[in-house]
């Protein structure tokens, strides 16, 4: 049994609290970072005991550890796809969560392809897992990781991997992401004694109106957004012109569409996430949330590194 169900009571009180909740660790779409600016896309969700990473983006272990996670209790990881952006700093993570003391298995879901870049992974850092097992008495790191495949559909059922409590569900809905085939958007649900509690990770995508019947009732949706305008200016600073406009338009989401997929989902509340542009000066909260006003009635916040959003209890 894995050891890291979250305690009923925290540690350290000031720091973490037991109470499910979101929090946004990484809040720009695409792998640049600049001075001061925000992270690529990582989240954490703490839902039915359990510790959620989705997505990997640089900068994922420094904001878990700011978020009051213990890095040995890192627990389940979901890779949505394999765009650098959301998944660079896995093998990082899981080392350093190694190094602190992790001794019981990760399970990591994520495309096929995740098995390969596991394997390289370890395969460049076999000097540093070998010494650390021979100098320090460490357990092998390459038997405490368990790299799972996606399929669209269900990927957790209650009590399959003798996940401690059994009440967190997890399903998979393949999104529209070209050129990306493997890329999947999630659905977490736990029904317990303060009722259902829902949160849908929509991934990366194209406007998708099969991720709003996904998303039915959720109680959160995350979805990237985009700001047409921001576009426009991003393409005028890079000089990659009509070529990244093109590969923006098509497999990314424009806010108001965004908020199209929430009205058609009745979410309760939309949490834009994966920002393009994300840190660019003149782009202000103010946009992001006038861009969805006339689709979405219903809450919406911006996404920020940092962001928490605790469960509301019934
Ligand atoms: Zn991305
Ligand atoms: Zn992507």
């Amino acid at each position: 049994m894995k050891s890291s169900k979250r305690e009923k009571t925290p540690k350290n009180p000031t720091e973490k609290t037991n109470e499910d909740r979101l929090v946004i660790l990484g809040s720009k779409g695409g792998p640049a970072i600049r001075p001061g600016g925000p992270s690529p896309t990582s989240c954490l969700l703490e839902i039915a005991g359990r510790t959620c990473v989705i997505d990997c983006g640089l900068g994922v272990t420094r904001g878990l550890v700011e978020a009051g996670v213990t890095l040995k209790d890192l627990d389940l990881i979901f890779i949505t796809h394999m765009h650098s952006d959301h998944m660079l700093e896995l093998g990082p993570l899981l080392h350093t969560a190694w190094t602190t003391g992790f001794q019981t298995k990760v399970t990591v879901f994520g495309p096929e392809d995740l098995k390969d870049y596991w394997d390289g992974f370890l395969a460049s850092m076999r000097y540093d897992i070998d010494l650390r097992i021979e100098d320090e008495g460490r357990l092998d790191l390459r038997d405490l990781v368990d790299i799972r495949v996606i399929e669209a559909g269900r990927v957790i059922e209650d009590g399959a991997l003798d996940l401690t409590g059994g009440d967190l569900r997890v399903s998979a809905l393949r999104v529209d992401h070209p050129p990306v085939v493997d890329c999947f958007a999630l659905r977490f649900e736990v029904e317990d004694e303060n009722g259902n509690w829902s949160v849908v990770f929509g991934a990366d995508t194209a406007f998708f109106p099969p991720l709003a019947e996904f998303s039915s009732g959720a109680d959160i949706l995350v979805h990237e957004a985009m700001l047409e305008h921001g576009v426009d200016r991003i393409v005028e600073i890079t000089g990659y012109g009509e070529r990244l406009r093109q590969h923006l338009m098509a497999s990314h989401t424009l806010a108001p569409k965004a908020a199209e997929i929430a009205a058609l989902a009745k979410t309760q509340h939309l949490v834009l996430n994966h920002l393009i542009p994300a840190d660019l000066p003149g782009f202000e909260e103010q946009d992001w949330l006038d861009a969805c006003a006339p689709q979405f009635k219903g809450k919406t916040t911006v996404g920020f590194d940092g962001l928490t959003i605790s469960r509301e209890r019934s």
